[in-house]
């Protein structure tokens, strides 16, 4: 079998209603198409921030290291995942290079997977469990009023962790910006009142996760982490940007809660110095981002050498979700694989079928592949011109 064609799919789903009620804004999807010429598709996904502009970056990217694929026999999987990690070298084999390699990656695992008419994950050495625990979002609150009704909404929904960023309301260019990584004391005590409305609208048992969106310096971030402490929070999520290890050691070690990073960690190299100096109590690499299914396998077994859980970041589509969950099916150390909401009904109109999600649990069937296809109907019809000029809203998704 060869590879006969590699490209990317930029679509954009208009905005709609979701969780029932709340209207979420149009927003873009990064998809990768891969044919081969005995008829079988592999799919894959990279839906990258911010979307207006990365989403077009990292797609032309894909589709240059497209042509190098052409030929190739799919089932080299390994070797594929090298020649373009070692052959964008000088361009930098971290952030686009992992992530075009990863949405690759993925794509070629489903291709085997329907081949062999195999779930991938019985390919990965098989099922260690029967379903995916999942944690979910409510949208980012506004205040504790609104955590309130949104935490109330998820737990009842059968789920027993949700995560948010209680810091975000005081962000005003979306949450990928810092620049002294500080915050207002009004901003501070506002996220303190929606962490402790959050505690009592959920009660004891639920996890609430805090994410940090690595935005803060390290007394910022300390301080925040030890006053939701008192709230019993699960984990606090990138307390600092992902640059500096040292810093996140500092912050590791003097804070109360326990600390969870790697949706800005790019493959098993940048989870060397987090492993290797006790810096987080989870790790939470994003399979469309650190290099695929290949990847992520091999960063959950480093994982597990340290007795350190997994938890996939997703923050994107359906094959991101699908992917991480047939890796997390044959990982003994696997926590719970993020989605970005309770009800992901609105993935429908894009795949061949629902995700099967009950009580906040995913499962996985024996479907070939990464087990969903995408409508090509849909993707064709929803396609965005990457070479229109667009206006740049960098808290636009
Ligand atoms: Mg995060």
């Amino acid at each position: 079998m060869k590879i006969t064609r590699a490209r990317s799919w930029v679509v954009k789903q208009p905005a709609r209603k979701i969780d029932n009620q709340l209207k979420i804004k149009d927003r873009g999807f990064v998809f990768i198409q891969v044919d081969t010429d005995e008829g079988i598709t592999g799919w894959g996904e990279i839906t990258t921030y911010p979307g207006p502009v990365a989403n077009r970056a990292i797609s032309a990217y894909v589709d240059q290291i497209g042509s190098w694929l052409v030929g190739e026999d799919p089932e080299d999987i390994e070797r594929i995942w090298n020649k373009i990690f070692r052959g964008m070298t000088y361009v930098g084999t971290r952030g686009a290079t992992s992530a075009a390699i990863s949405g690759i990656d993925i794509a070629l695992w489903d291709i085997k997977g329907k081949m062999l008419n195999q779930p991938v994950y019985k390919l990965l050495g098989g099922a260690v469990r029967d379903k995916i625990a999942l944690y979910c979002h409510p949208p980012e609150p506004e205040n504790p009023e609104h955590i309130t009704k949104h935490a109330k909404d998820i737990v009842n929904a059968g789920y027993k962790a949700f995560k948010m960023d209680p810091m975000m309301h005081h962000l005003h260019v979306g949450n990928s910006t810092f620049l002294d990584g500080e915050i207002s004391a009004d901003a501070e005590e506002k996220a303190i009142e929606i962490v402790a409305a959050a505690r009592e609208a959920v009660g004891p048992k639920i996890e609430i996760l805090i994410d940090a969106h690595g935005l803060y310096n390290v007394p910022t971030a300390t301080r925040l982490a030890n006053r939701m402490a008192d709230w019993n929070i699960f984990w606090f999520e990138e307390p600092v940007p992902a640059e500096s290890w040292k810093a996140l050691k500092q912050v590791k070690e003097q804070v109360k809660p326990l600390i969870s990073v790697g949706e800005r960690l790019h493959t098993r190299w940048e989870f060397i110095p987090i492993f290797e100096n006790n810096l987080a109590d989870f790790v939470m690499p994003d399979i469309t981002w650190t290099g695929g299914i290949t990847e992520l396998k091999k960063i959950a077994t480093m994982a597990e050498a340290y007795y350190i859980p997994i938890s996939p970041h997703d923050a994107s589509g359906p094959i991101n979700v699908m992917s991480g969950a047939q890796v997390m099916m044959t990982v003994p150390n696997f926590y719970k694989l993020e989605t970005s909401r309770f009800d992901l009904s609105y993935y429908n109109e894009m795949i061949d079928k629902p995700l099967n999600i009950k009580n906040g649990d995913l499962y996985l069937d024996e479907s070939p592949g990464i087990g969903i296809n995408l409508n090509e109907e849909y993707l064709a019809a929803n396609e965005m011109d990457i070479n229109r000029p667009i206006e740049y809203d960098p808290s636009a998704d």
